[in-house]
């Protein structure tokens, strides 16, 4: 039997399409190995969101040259953030490629796979189930691209335009899903507010999350990523009465410095993105919040950086990702500002968001310590088992008895800013 193998680097949204690839390759004969030298077939699924993750990026496709080298029938498919419109470039840079295929443009990789030989099916792409090791947690993408063109972002220029995914194609992919095991989704796009509005009579994310709360053996329902410009009162309404969506918000601010974000062109302001927090904490008592932020963009002062470390201190988020801006040739903001905040300081930033979170975490995740949380278990990890509450925090648990896929009950006996630790209590379901 001929062998794949997929390497994966980037967001959800990347993971998602890798699970859907690797479950049409396995259908269409291939066998899965963690080598790339036992390989017939490689595929690179690929992050440029940032310098650090395009260098890994160019770095495996090197190591991948040597490969080929050695085992010349070897083929070789590359796709996600790194594939522009204009692939020329690229197949001069790196001839041992034998595919270039754009994110979610799986008409090239099918009309590819006949050539081949290689029968990749349609219907799988569109509804790839719970392939390989069991999970009882499935991402499932309702919404491609984006519209926003944020001045620092290079995910509009290779993911394109937004393209929703009518209601029914989803329903049917969690019945799916639901069918072999799954127990929770998690909904993907880059802007989940944004859905619907390219479909006939423009349904939104708060009917798709209607229609998914009736589909029976579903326990729970995520989505990322919202826009603080785009949330409206009817998502965060639909969120607090129905029973299946879990209390998380993943509501990247970016800055909390005005003029910032004016030029990352996010579109609301410090207060306004407060006043959304304050209204979805008012609807929905004891939800998680996470978020995004960018430090060291271009003419961020420290003054500037203040404002963003008091709205973390005052917001209290549950998770914080924290990263240094990184120039992206493409975008607006490459084009009109000099990268001007040294390395230096973006870390010196970046470690005072760490550790002011970090203190922030103990804190919330402390207050967990003695009380029971229901945990939908997704794997066992060096002997303890794990899995997340529906405030989407990571819990292990030792047991000798097989909770894979189960709702079960753990009472918290130790907290980090990370992860928590509990004993088993009871099945909940
Ligand atoms: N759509 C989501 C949003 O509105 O934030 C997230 C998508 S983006 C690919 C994921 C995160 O990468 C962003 O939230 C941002 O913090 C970070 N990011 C994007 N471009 C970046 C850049 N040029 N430098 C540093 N971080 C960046
Ligand atoms: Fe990038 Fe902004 Fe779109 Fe998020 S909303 S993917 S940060 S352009």
């Amino acid at each position: 039997m001929p062998r794949y193998s997929i390497w994966t680097i980037g967001c959800q949204m990347n993971k998602a399409e890798s699970q859907r690839i690797a479950a049409c390759v396995e259908c269409a004969g291939y066998q899965p190995t963690a080598s790339f030298y036992d390989a017939d077939l490689v595929i690179l699924n690929t992050c440029v969101v940032r310098q650090s993750a395009e260098d890994k990026v160019l770095g495996t496709l090197g190591l991948l040259k040597g490969v080929k080298n050695r085992h010349s029938h070897l083929q070789i498919v590359v796709t996600g953030c790194l594939v522009d419109s204009d692939t020329e470039e690229l197949k001069g840079q790196f001839p041992h490629v034998d595919l270039w295929f754009k994110p979610g443009n799986y008409a090239e990789l099918i009309a590819w796979g006949q050539r081949q030989g290689i029968p990749i099916e349609q219907s799988v792409l569109r509804c790839p189930g719970n392939h390989g090791a069991p999970s009882p947690c499935a991402f499932v993408p309702i919404i491609q691209g984006c519209d926003n063109f944020c001045s620092y972002c290079i995910v509009p220029y290779r993911r394109g335009r937004e393209i929703s995914r009518p209601i029914e194609e989803v329903i049917c992919e969690v019945e799916e899903l639901v069918r072999r095991g799954v127990k929770e989704v998690t909904l993907l796009g880059q802007n989940v507010d944004s859905y619907g509005h390219d479909l006939p009579g423009q349904p939104d994310l708060a009917d798709l999350l209607n229609a998914l709360n009736g589909v029976d053996g579903l326990a729970r329902i995520r989505f990322v990523t919202n826009h603080p410009k785009d949330m409206k009162l009817k998502l965060i309404d639909a969120m607090s009465s129905l029973d299946k969506v879990c209390e998380h918000l993943e509501l990247p601010v970016q800055s909390g410095d005005n003029a910032i974000l004016n030029a990352m062109r996010r579109g609301y302001t410090s207060e306004q993105y407060r006043q959304l927090v304050q209204t979805v904490r008012s609807r929905i008592p004891g939800i998680s919040l996470s978020t995004d932020i960018i430090v060291g963009f271009p003419g961020e002062t420290d003054a500037q950086f203040e404002h963003t470390l008091s709205l973390v201190r005052e917001i209290r988020f549950d998770v914080v990702h924290a990263a240094a801006y990184s120039p992206r040739p493409g975008t607006t903001a490459f084009r009109e500002f000099r990268d001007d905040v040294c390395a230096s300081v973006k870390r010196e930033r970046l470690t005072k968001i760490e550790e002011l979170q970090a203190a922030i975490a103990t804190e919330i995740n402390s207050q967990l310590r003695d009380k029971e949380v229901e945990v939908l278990v997704e794997g066992k990890k060096k002997g303890k088992w794990f899995g997340r509450t529906r405030s989407n925090k990571l819990v292990f648990f030792e047991d000798d008895g097989n909770w894979l896929g189960k709702l079960v009950i753990v009472r918290i006996v130790k907290t980090s800013p990370w992860s928590l630790t509990g004993e088993l209590n009871k099945v909940s379901n």
